[in-house]
């Protein structure tokens, strides 16, 4: 498998720290509002390499962060006249419910900087203790200079950044000794939430969040660490200072980074107003044709959002739904025999779609071309398998399908409508449920029937049903 390194600017052969298994943290959203479809993609695109690497056998363990405390949390919580957590706390639940329904598995461990302040002192300790960082009137910043390998990663040219950037020094507004060097801790304004520290009452810069909970959650070294491209310089470039000179190791193997996702060829983002929540899409879409329409452009490509390309997405994802319903129904109907002679070739054939899809993958996540392999099995279904073929040939192409849409986390397979009997079994285990105070369970058996268009109500004549 290759894969593209920023820190080498090559794609080399992916070789695990630890054979068998993959430490992976990718860099998550700041939470003071509902995400964009921008941040979307990294998620998308970083749970389809996940899902990758688990289909390779690997046991991966993957981290994403929350970050919980920030500038544009507080400003939203004053805003709103409530404390910063409530704001967090909501956005990281509305997060989540996007992340499920872009069938975006949950992180093996999500974890919240402001649950990992003492780690974050601690890194922040040691390096000043190795002259790495220096205190300032309670701000404490990283000594850039000390670090000579500086800028490995962004491969910029640091002398022309420390130059364009010297006139803060001048000036005086700033008080650091060089004009690349970041904060690490800086104390509290009025209002603002702030821990202890031997330094001052204040909080964390972001960099550090990130370098502390990579080490807390996959150790000192990891093997892909990743994000959108914007996070190159600074952030990922101050995480590898913080990180290496902390603990002496290189910090992680493999650097991944998604291009943007562009509205008429910018960026999309908050601060330019040129977006569009993964809610306001759910209202027009399912949002597996979110992911649909991202996996159909390379992560490194900028892939610009339309209506068009939305609607030619819903489209191909329909073509494939539609073919595994179709071969689901021959599963059913179609000849009760022992598979034959002529079907064995066709399924070779067949299997030879699969090993085009891992070899587009092991190109560096190549989505595009591996959903074109799924394209190429949809139509030799659609020519080769029918009524006449045997269920069990029918069957295999199928698993195929849906094997390989699994995945890129495609849910390709329709749900089976319910049927009366059973929605009437459901309701009478919950009436007896609730008999039995057993109340979780009764609210679980009406969410699961929501969730499948089943509504309750309850009357006076007991419960009564009907479809959404
Ligand atoms: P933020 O909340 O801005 O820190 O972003 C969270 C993640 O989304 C980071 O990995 C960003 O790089 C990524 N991101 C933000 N905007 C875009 C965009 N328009 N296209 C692709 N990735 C983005
Ligand atoms: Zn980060």
């Amino acid at each position: 498998m290759k894969v593209y390194n920023t820190l080498t600017k090559q794609k080399e052969e992916f070789v695990p720290l630890t054979p068998g298994e993959v430490s992976i943290y990718v860099c998550g959203p700041t939470v003071y509002n509902l995400i964009h479809i921008g941040n979307a993609r990294p998620m998308i695109v970083f749970d389809t390499v996940r899902r990758y690497m688990e289909h390779k056998g690997y046991e991966v363990n993957y981290v994403s962060n929350f970050t919980d405390v920030d500038d544009k949390i507080i400003a939203k919580a004053i805003e709103e006249g409530v404390p910063a957590e409530e704001i967090s706390t909501r956005y990281i639940a509305e997060c989540k419910k996007d992340m499920e329904a872009m069938n975006v598995k949950p992180a093996t461990t999500h974890p919240l900087a402001t649950q990992e302040i003492s780690g974050m002192i601690e890194m922040i300790s040691v390096l000043i203790e190795r002259g790495y960082a220096y205190n300032v009137n309670g701000t404490v910043y990283f000594r850039t200079r000390k670090f000579e390998e500086y800028g490995k990663l962004s491969h910029k040219n640091l002398d022309d950044l420390r130059s364009g950037n010297r006139t803060l020094l001048v000036s005086g507004e700033d008080q650091k000794e060089d004009p690349l060097d970041f904060v690490l801790w800086k104390p509290k304004k009025e209002g603002e939430p702030f821990w202890k520290s031997p330094w001052s009452d204040g909080r964390p810069g972001w960099h550090i969040e990130c370098s502390v909970m990579a080490k807390k959650y996959l150790g000192a070294e990891i093997d892909i660490h990743a994000g959108g491209e914007d996070l190159i310089f600074p952030h990922h470039e101050n995480e590898i200072a913080q990180s290496e000179c902390c603990n002496g190791v290189p910090f992680a193997k493999y650097w991944l980074h998604n291009a943007f996702l562009n509205i008429d060829n910018k960026k999309m983002s908050k601060s330019l107003g040129n977006f569009f929540t993964v809610r306001d899409i759910s209202k027009q879409y399912d949002l597996q044709v979110l992911r649909f329409f991202m996996l159909n452009a390379h992560y490194r490509s900028p892939l610009n959002f339309s209506r068009e390309l939305m609607e030619s997405s819903k489209n191909g994802l329909e073509r494939i739904v539609t073919a595994v319903g179709r071969l689901k129904d021959i599963m059913k109907e179609g000849a009760d025999r022992e598979v034959s002679g002529a079907e064995q070739a066709l399924l070779e054939e067949a299997r030879g779609f699969a090993a085009k899809f891992d070899e587009a993958m092991d190109d560096d996540f190549n989505t595009a071309d591996a959903i074109a392999a799924i394209f190429e099995l949809v139509r030799f279904a659609n020519a080769n398998v029918n009524t006449d073929s045997s269920r069990q040939y029918a069957k295999a192409v199928y698993e195929e399908m849906v094997q390989l849409s699994d995945i890129l986390g495609l849910t390709v397979e329709r749900e089976e409508e319910i049927l009366d009997g059973d929605i009437e079994r459901l309701i009478e285990e919950r009436q007896a449920a609730r008999k039995a105070k057993n109340f979780a369970r009764a609210d679980e058996i009406r969410d699961e029937l929501l969730a499948r268009g089943i509504i309750l109500k309850d009357t006076r004549e007991g419960v009564k049903w009907q479809r959404a």
